[in-house]
C-alpha cells in the first residue's frame, strides 16, 4: 500500500513542499505525485506529529501524535533565561545569587538539586534559569532545532569589558533571535567602568535605553548581592514585551535540558515543559525513546505530581537516555509512544548512515566531483596569533574555480567542544597547529563525525589540503 506525497501532506494539513523538504532530509528525493511506502510515510509523518497506520482495509490511516485539544486558553507563562558571557565575568556567581533570592526555597530550608535548570519565585514574578552557563549548551540545543531560551542575560565584568566570549554570546543570541538583557557585573570593584562596557556593547547594537536604544542594562555585583533584584525585575520587563504565553490545559510538550543514566534510578532526564502540563502517569516520546512518567522531581528535590509551562522537572521512566535538545511530547497511549519511538530509531539509523558523508579531507575530492561541496570550510586553532594569519591567507589562496577554501572561525588556544559543534553545524573541518584536542573533545568529534587534524607546520597542512582537493591524499586511519 502506498500514499502520495500530496495526499499525505493534505491529510496532515501541511504544505506538500514541507513534506518534500522533510523527505530530502531523509535522503529521499520526491515530487508531489510520488508514492511513498508505509515505512517512509511513517518516518515523515512522525516529524509532523502524525502516525501512519495500515488499517484492516489496507487503507492507510494518518493519526495525530497529539490530537488537537479543545478548550484550553493561553495564559501568561514565566520567561526562560540563559546566562551567557565571558569566562570569569560572573555567570555562575549571578546564577547562585539569584537562586538565593528564591522565597520558596528559603522556606524549604534551601536544599537545592542541580537538575540543569531552576525556577525562582521572585517578588517581581517567576523566572526559570537554565543553569548550565556557557555557550556550548545553548548552541548544542539550537543545532538540534530546540529553542528553549526566551531571554539571554549577558554578563560583562565592569572591570574587563567586552571579550571574546562576550562577542560569541552576542552572535549566538542574535542568531537565535533572542533579546539580550545586559548585566554589568563586578561594579563593586575599584576599577569598574560600566560606561565603558555600554560604549563597547553599543558597537554591537546593544544601545542602552538612556542613550535612546532599547537594550536593558543592569549594574550588578554578584559578590555583594547588589542589583540582583533589579536584574530580576528587568527580566520581567523584557518578558512582558515578549508576551510569553502557553496553554497549561493541554498535554505536555517540552525539551530535554539534560539527561543521564543514573545508577539505580535508570535513565533520568530534565525536561523543560513548554506547553501544557506534564503529569505522573503520562505516556511520552523523548527523542528516540519513549516511556511513562514514573516520577517527577523539581529543582528542590521534591516529588511533584505535575509541572506546568516553563517549569523544569526531572523525569523518571524513560526507555533510554535522550539527548539535550530532544523534543519531549506526551502522547495518548503506550502504543503510540512505542511506535513513534521505534520509527524514530529507524530513521536515526538512516541519518547516521547518511551523515557518514560529512566533509573531511579524505572525502573532499569525491564531494567536489559530485558537486556536493563548493566550499571547504575550516575552523582554525593555533597556539599563536601569527600562525592563524599566515595559514588563513595561504589557505584561502588555494581556492579554485570548483572549490573555495574559507576560514570560518579562528582563535588561539586549544580546540573546544564549541568548535566541534560549530563545525558539525556548518559542515567544516578543524585544523589545529600545535594544539591537540582533549580526549573529551576527540570523542565528541568522532560522534559528530567532524574531521579534526593537528599539524606542527603550516606547509604540511596546506599540502594536505591541496592533495585532498585533487584526490591524492593518502587516507589516514
Ligand atoms: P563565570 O566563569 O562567568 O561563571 O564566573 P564566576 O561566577 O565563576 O566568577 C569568577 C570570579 O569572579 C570568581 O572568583 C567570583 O568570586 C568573582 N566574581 C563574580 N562576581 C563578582 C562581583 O560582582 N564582584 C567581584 N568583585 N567579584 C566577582
Amino acid at each position: 500500500e502506498t500514499i502520495t506525497v500530496g495526499d499525505l501532506a493534505k491529510r496532515m494539513g501541511v504544505k506538500a513542499s514541507e513534506v518534500i523538504a522533510q523527505l530530502m532530509g531523509l535522503g529521499v528525493m520526491a515530487t508531489v505525485n510520488q508514492a511513498l511506502d508505509v515505512d517512509t510515510a511513517t518516518l515523515v509523518a512522525a516529524d509532523f506529529g502524525y502516525e501512519v497506520e495500515q488499517g484492516m482495509t489496507e487503507e492507510i490511516e494518518i493519526m495525530q501524535l497529539q490530537e488537537q485539544e479543545e478548550g484550553g486558553e493561553e495564559q501568561p507563562r514565566p520567561p526562560v533565561v540563559t546566562v551567557m558571557g565571558h569566562v570569569d565575568h560572573g555567570k555562575t556567581s549571578i546564577l547562585d545569587a539569584i537562586r538565593k533570592t528564591d522565597v520558596a526555597s528559603g522556606e524549604a530550608g534551601g536544599i537545592t538539586q542541580h537538575i540543569g535548570a531552576y525556577h525562582v519565585q521572585a517578588s517581581s514574578g517567576g523566572v526559570t534559569f537554565v543553569d548550565t552557563p556557557g555557550h556550548a549548551a545553548f548552541t548544542e540545543m539550537r543545532s538540534r532545532g530546540a529553542q528553549v531560551t526566551d531571554i539571554v542575560v549577558l554578563v560583562v565584568a565592569a572591570d574587563d569589558g567586552v571579550m571574546d566570549q562576550t562577542r560569541e554570546a552576542i552572535a549566538h543570541a542574535k542568531a537565535a533571535g533572542v533579546p539580550i538583557v545586559v548585566a554589568v557585573n563586578k561594579i563593586d570593584k575599584d576599577n569598574a567602568d560600566p560606561e565603558r562596557v555600554k560604549r563597547e556593547l553599543g558597537e554591537f547594537g546593544l544601545i542602552p535605553e538612556e542613550w535612546g536604544g532599547d537594550t536593558i542594562y543592569c549594574e550588578t555585583s554578584a559578590k555583594r548581592n547588589i542589583g540582583i533584584d533589579e536584574l530580576l525585575e528587568n527580566i520581567q520587563l523584557q518578558a512582558e514585551i515578549l508576551e510569553l504565553k502557553a496553554d497549561p490545559s493541554r498535554k505536555a510538550r517540552g525539551t530535554v535540558i539534560e539527561a543521564q543514566l543514573h545508577k539505580g534510578r535508570g535513565p533520568v532526564a530534565t525536561v523543560l515543559v513548554q506547553e501544557g502540563t506534564l503529569r505522573v502517569g503520562d505516556y511520552f516520546v523523548a527523542g528516540l525513546y519513549s516511556g511513562k512518567v514514573r516520577s517527577l522531581t523539581n529543582d528542590r528535590g521534591e516529588q511533584v505530581r505535575e509541572a506546568g509551562p516553563a517549569m523544569p522537572v526531572e523525569v523518571q521512566g524513560l526507555s533510554g537516555v535522550p539527548s539535550a535538545g530532544d523534543e519531549f511530547v506526551v502522547v495518548k497511549d503506550e502504543k503510540m509512544a512505542k511506535s513513534v519511538s521505534a520509527s524514530r530509531q529507524l530513521k536515526a539509523r538512516e541519518t547516521e548512515l547518511a551523515s557518514a558523508s560529512k566533509v573531511s579531507l579524505d572525502n573532499l575530492f569525491e564531494k567536489i566531483a559530485e558537486q556536493e561541496v563548493k566550499e571547504l570550510r575550516i575552523i582554525l586553532r593555533a597556539d599563536v596569533q601569527g600562525t592563524l594569519e599566515a595559514f588563513g591567507q595561504a589557505a584561502e589562496k588555494l581556492s579554485t574555480d570548483e572549490i573555495r577554501v574559507r576560514v570560518l572561525h579562528e582563535g588561539t588556544g586549544s580546540i573546544t567542544e564549541n568548535d566541534i559543534h560549530l563545525a558539525a553545524a556548518s559542515d567544516a573541518i578543524i585544523i589545529g597547529f600545535n594544539v591537540r584536542p582533549t580526549v573529551k573533545v576527540k570523542e565528541l568529534a568522532e560522534r559528530e563525525q567532524v574531521d579534526v587534524r593537528s599539524y606542527d607546520v603550516i606547509y604540511h597542512a596546506l599540502e594536505d589540503i591541496q592533495k585532498a582537493m585533487v584526490g591524492m591524499l593518502e587516507p589516514t586511519y
